[in-house]
């Protein structure tokens, strides 16, 4: 898939098939464009690919339904354009070589991947499509610079985000930013061949409450969040670590499945000059950041990346592991993280890196238990930043927060839900504690658990870790294993 982008404005084929996979989008589109400009005619395709949805925990999967609702959204704009899409449903490595067959197609074109098992099953389809003498074509698309792009001076990838950003920056033109103009060559697309896009039941999903919860879907969908966060993005800064203030742009689902273009976006907030677009970027470019590490690290997926952390020991305790999962540690912003992911899909960032944090360094249970409930309940879900999350907060990573850097969640939770309003949002039982007894209710006497209609214990959990002895628990361990050596 590294093959390089094509320039030249010759028609050197006749068919071509665009492949779409976490792209879908008409505009600003590598792939799309390249193959518009390449050949005489072009068709589309987007396979539901069994693969990956038989792997998944639950036939009720809000990613697939956003998914779903993603390609029926590109249909009908490459309809509107004179394409449309073959929409597939097995494993796409058979899947679009035989439709390829079909069609009579002489190139394939998709956009880059980076993930271990969609780079080997790229691999075992350009393999498929060279034995029938199919040329394959990969393009960046999902990242403003990809693998060896952005290197140190020495020519090593980097392991620490500070200077990886600089580096980012100084290699950064206008020309890295500019979209691709799909619709000046529109003319190429050709309609598919009849059929029908299947339903979320002909997929073996059912419908969940991704509409009642307001996730705006597709393109459109991305184009409403993104036309509200510009109105807010010079105040990114200030707000964005508070989970119950609207602060950041919510726009993960959509730069996960590609609804929305990570150059345009990149544009917009490099040219505004404000504070808040610039740290904004920074958050892009952390994106950028973690793919590099998965794909110069591949042995991220289920390893430490600082092998000397791979052998912390852990206690996996069941009954702490599903407190956690269920949102009753005792620790009300945790709870109230772990029932935002339960109940959304979504976890505000902050949040993240608390409950994170909690389970490895005052539960200790291994990140990677962690790292797989994110994967399967998140929207967002993606492998590259999903592990860079995880491994800086249980500080194994790549430019991890250091080991004896432990957030205490009571602090976290008084300095980032001061009024405790979000905690209040997520945890009703404790809606009517006073403030001062919301980030740690079982300090509250008894009299006033009885007045505010909680017992701690009974009506909300007492805590199920002791903060300060699990923190000495954990520097031991953390210092034996460095001790220890990878
Ligand atoms: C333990 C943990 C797990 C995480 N898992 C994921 C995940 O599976 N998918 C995911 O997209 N992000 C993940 N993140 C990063 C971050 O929490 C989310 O990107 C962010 O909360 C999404 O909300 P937003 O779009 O409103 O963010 P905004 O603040 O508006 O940021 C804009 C975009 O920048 C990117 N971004 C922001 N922060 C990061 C980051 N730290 N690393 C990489 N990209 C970032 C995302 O694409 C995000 O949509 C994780 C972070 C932690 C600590």
């Amino acid at each position: 898939m590294q093959t390089p982008d094509i320039d030249a404005d010759e028609r050197r084929y006749d068919v071509a098939l665009v492949w779409f996979r976490r792209d879908l989008r008409a505009d600003d589109h590598a792939a799309l464009y390249h193959a518009l400009r390449a050949a005489r005619r072009v068709y589309c395709a987007f396979c539901f690919d069994t693969e990956i949805l038989d792997a998944l925990p639950s036939r009720e999967d809000r990613r697939v339904e956003f998914i779903w609702h993603a390609v029926a959204e590109l249909d009908s704009t490459l309809r509107g354009r004179g394409g449309g899409l073959v929409v597939l449903h097995g494993r796409a490595r058979d899947e679009i070589p035989r439709l390829a067959a079909t069609l009579g197609v002489q190139a394939v074109f998709a956009n880059r991947d980076y993930e271990p098992a969609t780079r080997d099953r790229d691999a075992a389809v350009a393999r498929s499509r060279a034995r029938s003498g199919l040329t394959f074509h990969g393009f960046k698309d999902q990242t403003i610079f990809d693998t060896d792009e952005v290197l140190t001076q020495a020519g090593a990838p980097f392991s620490v985000f500070t200077p990886y950003k600089n580096a980012w920056l100084k290699k950064l033109e206008p020309f890295h930013l500019e979209s691709y103009p799909v619709a000046d060559h529109a003319r190429a697309l050709v309609a598919p061949p009849a059929g029908s896009m299947p339903s979320l039941a002909a997929l073996g999903f059912r419908e969940t409450d991704l509409r009642g919860l307001g996730v705006a879907t597709g393109s459109s969908g991305a184009e409403r969040l993104f036309a509200d966060f510009r109105s807010r993005i010079d105040a990114y800064r200030e707000r964005r670590d508070f989970p119950a203030v609207k602060g950041p742009s919510y726009l993960s689902p959509h730069l996960r499945f590609g609804t929305i273009s990570i150059r345009r976006l990149a544009r917009e907030s490099w040219a505004a000059a404000s504070e808040g677009a610039r740290t904004w970027l920074s958050e892009l470019v952390w994106r950028d950041f973690y793919f590099q590490v998965l794909h110069h690290h591949p042995h991220v997926v289920g390893h430490a990346f600082r092998r000397e952390y791979e052998h912390v020991e852990f206690d996996n305790d069941e009954a702490k592991w599903r407190a956690w999962c269920e949102g009753r540690t005792g620790y009300p912003i945790v709870d109230a993280a772990m029932r935002q992911i339960n109940r959304t899909g979504y976890m505000h960032n902050r949040l993240r890196m608390i409950a994170a944090s909690f389970l490895v360094k005052d539960l200790h249970v291994d990140w990677r238990w962690g790292e797989r409930y994110f994967a399967d309940h998140l929207l967002d879900f993606d492998l590259a930043a999903n592990n860079g999350g995880w491994q800086w907060a249980a500080s194994t990573g790549c430019d991890a927060q250091p080991y004896f850097r432990i957030f205490n969640p009571v602090t976290q939770s008084q300095r980032f839900d001061p009024d405790g309003k979000f905690i209040r949002r997520y945890v009703p039982e404790l809606a009517a504690v006073p403030t001062k007894y919301v980030h740690a209710p079982w300090t509250m006497p008894l009299a006033e658990q009885q007045a505010y209609g909680v017992a701690i214990g009974r009506d909300y959990p007492a805590p199920i870790a002791d903060h300060d002895r699990a923190r000495k628990l954990t520097l031991e361990r953390y210092k034996r294993a460095a001790g220890r050596g990878a």
